[in-house]
């Protein structure tokens, strides 16, 4: 069964630019997909859809079981209920790692689990350094976030979308502004989290890791999906 589900998704961002073009994806339950494509192809507009981050004017779709449909239909994605219902499965990471500064990693980590989730501070916490644990970063929890590295940062990014205990993770690019000597940590934390049955949907360049860790790579160009395949079909073409 799948965990994600679109159907003839369209967007624009305005009148004319048409930025998803009849998107038809089926994402399996812990299925580890990565997204590639040249720059402005549409895949971060693409995976914000899952997020529910963008809103669409065609089409529909499915995020573990809750539907969202194009804007003015009766399910559409201002619809806050079902906005909530699906942010609540889903976890994502940024480029940018979108760490609050003047909070502690332990803080930007209890944030959402209080306030979201209604966790009193010492679950909220208790939680927060499993999760810091498992990107193996939990000795730096009462640290602010510039005093990291920008893997750290990009780490401690990882644990708190974990916090809320998604059913779905999605990476934006997530090594793309990190120094060349801290991309590797950052993949390597994926690479573990994707062997854990979490579902994935990553748009990376990162073709060492989409060779290693997908079960399906999936290439966008202008808008639309133009290929899929799983990498060893991939990856010998000409
Ligand atoms: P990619 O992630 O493949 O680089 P994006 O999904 O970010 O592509 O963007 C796809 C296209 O949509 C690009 O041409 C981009 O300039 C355009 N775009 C993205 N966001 C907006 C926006 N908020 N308003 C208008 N155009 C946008
Ligand atoms: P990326 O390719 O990594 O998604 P971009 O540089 O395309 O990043 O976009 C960065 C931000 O600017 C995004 O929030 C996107 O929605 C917005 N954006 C991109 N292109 C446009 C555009 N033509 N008009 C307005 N906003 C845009």
């Amino acid at each position: 069964a799948s965990i994600i589900r679109f159907e003839r998704v369209n967007k624009w961002y305005g009148r004319d630019f048409h930025a998803l073009r009849d998107i038809e994806l089926e994402i399996g339950r812990g299925e580890r997909v990565v997204v590639c494509g040249p720059s402005g192809s549409g895949k971060s507009t693409l995976i914000r859809c899952i997020n529910a981050l963008e809103p669409f004017q065609q089409g529909r779709l499915i995020v573990d079981g809750v539907a969202l449909g194009a804007e003015g239909s009766a399910k559409d994605n201002a619809d806050e209920r079902a906005v909530q219902q699906v942010r609540r499965r889903v976890g994502m990471v940024f480029q940018q790692f979108n760490l609050f500064p003047h909070l502690s990693v332990l803080d930007n980590l209890t944030l959402g689990p209080r306030h979201v989730a209604g966790l009193s501070r010492r679950e909220a916490e208790a939680q927060a350094l499993t999760q810091l644990e498992r990107v193996h970063i939990a000795e730096q929890a009462h640290k602010f976030p510039l005093q990291l590295s920008g893997g750290q940062q990009q780490r401690v990014a990882i644990a708190r979308a974990l916090c809320l205990a998604p059913q779905i993770l999605l990476f934006d690019e997530p090594t793309s502004a990190l120094d060349p000597e801290m991309v590797q940590e950052v993949l390597d934390v994926m690479t573990e989290l994707a062997s854990q049955g979490i579902t994935m949907v990553c748009v990376t360049h990162e073709m060492d890791f989409a060779r290693s860790v997908a079960d399906r790579i999936v290439f966008m160009d202008q808008g639309q999906i133009v290929e899929e395949a799983a990498p060893a079909a991939f990856f010998s073409q000409p």
